[in-house]
């Protein structure tokens, strides 16, 4: 019953009186691999004062922020979609990618697309150049006249502290333990009004904690471990060492103090969603929801 509260005052909160909070998060995707209809690849929108800073690109990206604008979050418009901080590389988080480099282009965007991640993102980048160089040139030459930088690429490669600043905000990224990836990160956004800290994907580490430290939001991913696959070894050791259960979560939520815990990139293991609400409901008694997509916070 909390949570249903809660979804409704935060959403009716960012969608109809635009000057009470100047920072917003948009939950574009909360979906993981699995092809959920209705979770898209995990991605997120930090809206500050009509400014959309995305974090990650998970499938649909384009898409998803098209119908938050619908839904009156203007600074989703695609041709504004102009910044984005990757958490890490899984396919999941990037299968958008393209999409988020070219589809902007192609409706008006003139700027190259600012991208913000681990290292392996500039050869990613270069690989999605080549592979879409004669998509480029033909609507360039051909009668598109197409810009001439909108498709273009700034790769930021990213290391712990301050990556980035301006006006509206100061985004610091901090490192997270996702299994074997050499690295992956976590984002702190810090602007006039707002701290909101979003875990990327991790299991449990104390960077979270630090980061967010009695922060607005924390966003979270969690997984429900419950799930029919985790009765086999080798998927318990992988979501052990690449995901945080509902009772490590409940134990980051505590330590971490958020005025507002948001549970995303939810691995439900093909079970209801409400089986794992049980589960978090049990282990974390704080302000908590569990997202779903298009939610504003
Ligand atoms: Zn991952
Ligand atoms: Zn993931």
């Amino acid at each position: 019953m909390l949570i249903a509260v809660g979804v409704v005052t935060y959403c009716a909160a960012g969608l109809e009186d635009e000057n009470a909070a100047h920072t917003r998060v948009v939950v574009l995707g909360t979906g993981n691999p699995s092809a959920a209809p209705e979770r898209w690849g995990p991605a997120l929108a930090v809206v500050v004062n009509d400014r959309a800073y995305l974090v990650d690109c998970g499938p649909g990206v384009v898409r998803r922020a098209a119908a938050a604008e619908k839904n009156g979050i203007a600074a989703l418009k695609a041709n504004e979609l102009k910044i984005v901080f990757i958490t890490h590389l899984h396919s999941d988080h990037t299968l958008g990618y393209p999409d988020l480099i070219f589809s902007p282009w192609v409706l008006g965007r003139k700027e190259p697309l600012e991208a913000y991640g681990p290292r392996g993102l500039k050869s990613m980048t270069t690989h999605i150049e080549k592979a879409w160089r004669e998509d480029v040139q033909v609507r360039q030459r051909g009668f598109e006249q197409a810009n001439a930088n909108g498709y273009k690429v700034n790769v930021h490669a990213v290391r712990a502290g301050v990556v980035y600043r301006d006006e509206n905000v100061t985004v610091t990224a901090f490192p997270v333990k996702h299994g074997i990836w050499k690295e992956a990160y976590g984002y702190k956004f810090e602007t006039k009004d707002r701290r909101i800290v979003i875990s990327g994907d991790t299991a449990p580490t104390d960077e979270v904690v630090k980061a967010c430290n009695g922060c607005d939001v924390l966003l979270h991913e969690v997984y429900n471990p419950n799930g029919e696959e985790l009765k086999e070894e080798h998927w318990k050791e992988y979501f052990r060492t690449f995901h945080t259960s509902p009772a490590e979560l409940g134990e980051i939520a505590r330590q971490a103090r958020p005025k507002l815990l948001v549970v995303y990139h939810q691995s439900l293991e093909k079970l209801p969603e409400a089986d794992l609400v049980e589960q978090i409901k049990k282990e974390y008694s704080g302000n908590w929801i569990s997202a779903k997509d298009l939610d504003v916070y």
